[in-house]
């Protein structure tokens, strides 16, 4: 597939109008048009002043041409500005039901809502608009690392570019570049570690300012000094916003008000970190495994 990863930057490069957190193969399946099926419908709604109130109500979701569901029945209410853990296996369909919410599949079943609207219904812009994901593949294009921040929203200003890559820790690593905010990024370029590709990817999403956040295993693949740096960031990012955080690390769900284990079984237990640990089910026996692996 390297072939086509030079066209695919020039391409993502070209359009403004893709918004942080789709792939680049996603993005450039739906510039060459091959997955028709995401599309607004007649009358979308475009809406104002999300709250970022999230409901899964009966939901079901199979993969085109897949026999099995991986979510069956689901349903799940996440509240304005509730910062929420999701934790599981690999495999039992947290990205997945992540990637439900800015509509990158349909259900097959059920609905999802977001401030009591379906998905559906809403222009897809404008919903991708009221969400920032942050996931561990960061996707950065050739360009300079201000216009890749910009990406987060094309209208900022540089000096809103450099308000947002402070909120992200990212300011004083840039301005330590041989060009700072105009050096460049990619193969003739400079090169960035996993935790400065981070706190870009959410100096983007600062930028781009959304009620709803999503973190997928953003901090996954850093070593612990980079994972403290960008766990700040995004803990800050999370402030006054409806988040949902995917993790591996229970060190980085602890906080959570609520969290929500996911197995293929679907939704086995949800509640703070002192209520699951009381209670002795999957929770508790993740916890103490990884207290084992770490202390
Ligand atoms: P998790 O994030 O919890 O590790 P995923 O949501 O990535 O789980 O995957 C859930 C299930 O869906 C897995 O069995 C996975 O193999 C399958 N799956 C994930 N993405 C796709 C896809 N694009 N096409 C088909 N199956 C997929
Ligand atoms: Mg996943």
């Amino acid at each position: 597939i390297n072939f086509m990863i030079e066209p695919i930057q020039k391409l993502t490069h070209m359009s403004t109008q893709f918004q942080e957190g789709v792939t680049g193969f996603q993005r450039f399946m739906e510039i060459i048009n091959l997955k028709p099926s995401i599309e607004n419908k007649p009358n979308a709604v475009t809406m104002q002043d999300v709250r970022g109130d999230i409901r899964f109500k009966h939901v079901s979701f199979r993969y085109e041409d897949h026999l099995d569901d991986v979510l069956e029945n689901m349903s799940l209410q996440v509240l304005p500005g509730e910062y929420v853990a999701l934790i599981g296996p690999s495999g039992a369909g947290k990205t997945t039901l992540c990637s439900l919410i800015p509509r990158f599949y349909d259900v097959t079943d059920g609905e999802v809502l977001l401030d009591g609207i379906n998905v559906r219904d809403l222009d897809l812009e404008s919903l991708r608009k009221t969400i920032g994901i942050v996931q561990q593949d960061v996707y950065l294009f050739a360009g300079t690392v201000m216009e890749n921040i910009r990406y987060g929203n094309p209208a900022a200003s540089d000096e809103d570019i450099i308000a947002a890559a402070k909120h992200a820790n990212a300011h004083n690593f840039i301005m330590s570049l041989p060009n700072g905010y105009h050096s460049c990024i990619g193969q003739r370029g400079v090169m960035l570690s996993g935790g400065q590709k981070q706190r870009l990817s959410i100096a983007r999403v600062f930028l781009k300012n959304p009620p709803v956040l999503i973190f997928d295993e953003a901090t996954s693949a850093l070593d612990n000094e980079s994972e403290s740096i960008v766990k700040e960031s995004l803990e800050l990012l999370a402030k006054g916003r409806t988040t949902l955080v995917i993790a591996h690390r229970l060190s980085t769900i602890r906080n959570a008000e609520r969290i929500i284990v996911l197995t293929k079984d679907g939704i086995v237990e949800q509640g703070s970190h002192d209520e699951l640990i009381a209670r002795g089910g999957a929770y508790a026996n993740l916890y103490s495994k990884q207290f084992e692996l770490h202390v």
